[in-house]
């Protein structure tokens, strides 16, 4: 059997994922529908656009020699870059909907019916998977199992839970797990960038690939992340009348898709910082991350039992879920930030 040089593909860790659609290619041989999930910034879309580069690309439909490699001066490939690629259709959540339409998808559909202009296949993309409303998903479930000649679909999903399991049997599912520090550290050295910072931005990126990069090209953006981590650390070790005052300054006169975007940073600011905690009342010291609040994280340790930081981090994974489920965003984060 082949092996891919995954390393060719430039993509930051995900061999797996990345061997199986390098065999396929290699192979010629597809799914009807590919399903990447995994975490936000994590690499579903760096690694669905490499795959569909080489997908269509005329040397490689050209060629007998098996290759996943795309050629970049086709004018399939410079079309596939301009954003102009006759036989690629992307739909993506529009900005200010909660979801994914049924004429959405019966105008995407529509245009897959199209035959192919440039080469064999055709490409049909859904960002954001999740976000199909229940009649738009239903609708997808024909285009996934019966797909018109050299349709290629690619699902594109942060939580495969949220996703009909009808779809999600009809599809190749790949999952993107989290990266290793080990291989964003390796990347980033690759890549010039200091010792110091790259063990900082390696252990700050939380196995997401997408967020090391955006640290690398914006030092500022990781102070930023640190800040605010900072500030919430700060907060939830003041008396509660500061909490509640924190808590009404950050969602004064925001709607609820921002107030709801607030409560996650903090729900997510909060899942990072009761696991640090943990460590801490441990003491295992190898697995901090955030070793620049260490001051900061030793007094709030300090000043909680064990059971209270279970306690705590069992509250915080509930209120991941409670996210999810258009609950007042401020008032369930007020529950959390006064619940100790
Ligand atoms: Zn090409």
């Amino acid at each position: 059997m082949n092996k891919i040089d995954t390393d060719k593909w430039g993509i930051i860790g995900h061999d797996n994922v990345v061997n199986y659609l390098g065999l396929s290619l290699t192979n010629h041989k597809f799914a009807h529908a590919y399903l990447l999930s995994g975490n936000r910034s994590i690499g579903k879309k760096t690694i669905a656009k490499r795959f569909i580069q080489t997908l269509l690309c005329e040397k490689y439909i050209e060629a007998d020699v098996a290759s996943e490699m795309p050629c970049g001066e086709c004018q399939s490939c410079k079309h596939l870059k301009k954003k102009m690629h006759p036989d690629y259709y992307q739909l993506d959540l529009a900005e200010d909907k909660k979801n994914i339409t049924i004429d959405q998808i019966r105008e995407w559909q529509r245009k897959l019916q199209n035959k192919t202009f440039l080469t064999k296949y055709k490409v049909g993309v859904i960002n954001g998977a999740e976000f199909l409303s229940m009649e738009a998903a239903n609708a997808i479930l024909k285009t996934i199992e019966e797909p018109t000649g050299n349709t290629i679909i690619i699902l594109i999903v942060n939580d495969i839970n949220l996703l009909l399991p009808t779809i999600v049997s009809r599809s190749q599912v790949l999952k993107c797990g989290l990266v290793s520090d080990e291989v964003i550290y390796g990347f980033l050295q690759k890549n010039s960038v200091g010792r110091r910072m790259a063990r900082d931005i390696a252990k700050l990126s939380f196995g997401l690939p997408g967020k090391a990069i955006n640290f690398m090209h914006n030092e500022e953006s990781l102070q930023i992340d640190k800040a605010a981590i900072l500030q919430v650390l700060n907060i939830a070790q003041k008396p509660i009348h500061e909490r509640i005052g924190f808590l009404q300054k950050k969602f004064q006169k925001q709607d609820f898709i921002k107030s709801q975007k607030i409560a996650n940073e903090i729900v997510s600011i909060f899942t990072l910082i009761t696991r640090e905690l943990l460590l801490y009342k441990e003491e295992s010291e190898n697995w901090y991350r955030l070793e620049f609040a260490s001051d900061e994280l030793k007094e709030f340790a300090r000043n909680l039992s064990l059971i209270e930081i279970v306690n705590l981090t069992n509250k915080t994974l509930d209120w991941r879920t409670k996210l999810r489920q258009n609950i007042n965003p401020q008032l369930f984060t007020e529950d959390l930030l006064l619940s100790f």
